[in-house]
This record gives structure tokens, C-alpha cells and sequence, in this order.
């Protein structure tokens, strides 16, 4: 079901974007792999097309399944629940939070409305194509994750902290790794418009929001972690102060 093209993978040949941190997926849609001593978390799980990819990359770094100690949903839109399942069928741990488990529950989805809506916008269509090729409609539902709660320092490798940021979904989390300056945002930001395909600065997901506002609202609750490394969801890592991303987002 690999059907990555060269046109597909993230611009950087170099996988780690910051210190023990590996960006997946096609230049469209990331997810990540966190390495620790103790292990490797994957945050979100792209597309299910993007499945061979993990195991390559373990491969070629001598690691095995069962060093992958658990899977992070940022949220659980179809495009970040993609080979879940087959974590699970690994018996591999799946957190997400639990204002989201309708969505993990209900996969696959149908398309919402602004989805048909912006699909005469080249760059969308190009978004879209990928998606169905990749697998959206054959996402597996999963039945229960492990909870996410805003504030927990997660008991997985690299230990990251939850940052609840409601408003892209229900249950839309950061995860902040303090000891990296890393901001996994998930959907809460991106640096890819996923309506034109520009890549920019740091942006909120406007229409694609389930609640825009109150995703707004939400980036108040990602103020003062001074330096990072944002890695979204979709778009490429942007570092520098997360106030001034937050700034370029309003
Ligand atoms: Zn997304």
C-alpha cells in the first residue's frame, strides 16, 4: 500500500528535526517518532499508506516493535489516526483525549462540509487526491485509548506534557517536551495552509476548525514556553519564540 513518491516526503532528507525527534508522513501531513532511552513514542499516526515507513525506519536504526512504547493522538481526525490500529494489534498503548473518542470511535469518517467546500482549490485538491490514496476511508475505528489529561506529564518515552487546546477538535492536545523545547501542536497550529498548500508561518486551521473561535481562544494556553521547536501537524518545523508564533497565528 506504499505509494510515497519522492514529490511526497517531508523536504529535508534529514528525518530529525530536533534533538531525538523524526518527522513521517509526505510534505501534506506529519506525524513524528520520539526517542528516549527507555523507548520511542510515536506522536499521531499520518495515514495508513504511511504504516511501511515505521517499520523501515526501525529497521534501519536498530529497533523493533516492541521498543515502540506508545502512540499520542494529538487529536482524531482521520489524517493523525492512520495505522493506530495496527499499533494496537502490536499491543502498543494509544493515548488520546477523551473529549476526542467520538471521532476515534467513528472512523472512518465522512468528509464535512467545508471539505467539499474548498476542493476547487488546487492546493486542497492536491490535499484531498493524497488523502484517498493514502487511505482516509479505510481508517480503522478503535474502541478505547488511554485518557490524555491538560496537565499530565505522560508515563511514555520522552515524557511529554499535555497542553489541552480545544477548538480544531473537541479534544485537540499540544504535547510539550520541557527538556527539548519541543511543541508537538498537532492541529492547534500549522505551518502549511492546507487550503492553498503555501507553507508559512505559524497559522490556525480556520475553516477546517470544528469550533474557530474557541481554537483561538486556545493558544493562550500555549503562551510563555519561551523557545521551541513547533512540530504541526501539517507544514514544516518552525523555531523561534512561541509567543511570536502565537502572534503570527492571531
Ligand atoms: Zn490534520
Amino acid at each position: 500500500m506504499s505509494t510515497s513518491t519522492a514529490d511526497d516526503r517531508p523536504e529535508s532528507t534529514d528525518r530529525e528535526v530536533a534533538d531525538g525527534v523524526y518527522r513521517f508522513g509526505t510534505r501534506r501531513i506529519n506525524w513524528y517518532v520520539l526517542e528516549a532511552d527507555d523507548g520511542l513514542t510515536v506522536v499521531d499516526a499520518g495515514l495508513p499508506a504511511h504504516w511501511p515507513q515505521l517499520g523501515d525506519w526501525l529497521a534501519e536504526n536498530g529497533y523493533e516493535f516492541d521498543d515502540v512504547a506508545a502512540l499520542v493522538l494529538t487529536h482524531a481526525d482521520a489524517d493523525h489516526v492512520g495505522f493506530a490500529s495496527d499499533l494496537v494489534d502490536r499491543n502498543v498503548p494509544v493515548y488520546c483525549h477523551p473529549d476526542d473518542l467520538p471521532l476515534l470511535r467513528g472512523q472512518p469518517q465522512g468528509a464535512p462540509g467545508w471539505f467539499y467546500r474548498n476542493l476547487w482549490r488546487p492546493g486542497f485538491f492536491v490535499y484531498a487526491v493524497e488523502m484517498i490514496r493514502d487511505g482516509v476511508t479505510a481508517v480503522e475505528p478503535l474502541a478505547d485509548a488511554e485518557p490524555l489529561a491538560d496537565g499530565d506529564v505522560l508515563p511514555v518515552p520522552g515524557e511529554p506534557r499535555v497542553i489541552f487546546a480545544p477548538g480544531h477538535t473537541r479534544g485537540s492536545c499540544a504535547l510539550y517536551v520541557e527538556n527539548r523545547d519541543v511543541l508537538f501542536c498537532g492541529d492547534v497550529l500549522a505551518t502549511r495552509n492546507i487550503f492553498t498548500g503555501r507553507e508559512g508561518d505559524p497559522q490556525l486551521l480556520g475553516s477546517a476548525d470544528e469550533d474557530h473561535d474557541e481554537a483561538r481562544a486556545s493558544l493562550t494556553r500555549l503562551e510563555g514556553l519561551g523557545s521551541v521547536t513547533l512540530l504541526p501537524g501539517h507544514g514544516n518545523p518552525w523555531r523561534g519564540e512561541i509567543d511570536a508564533a502565537l502572534s503570527l497565528a492571531r
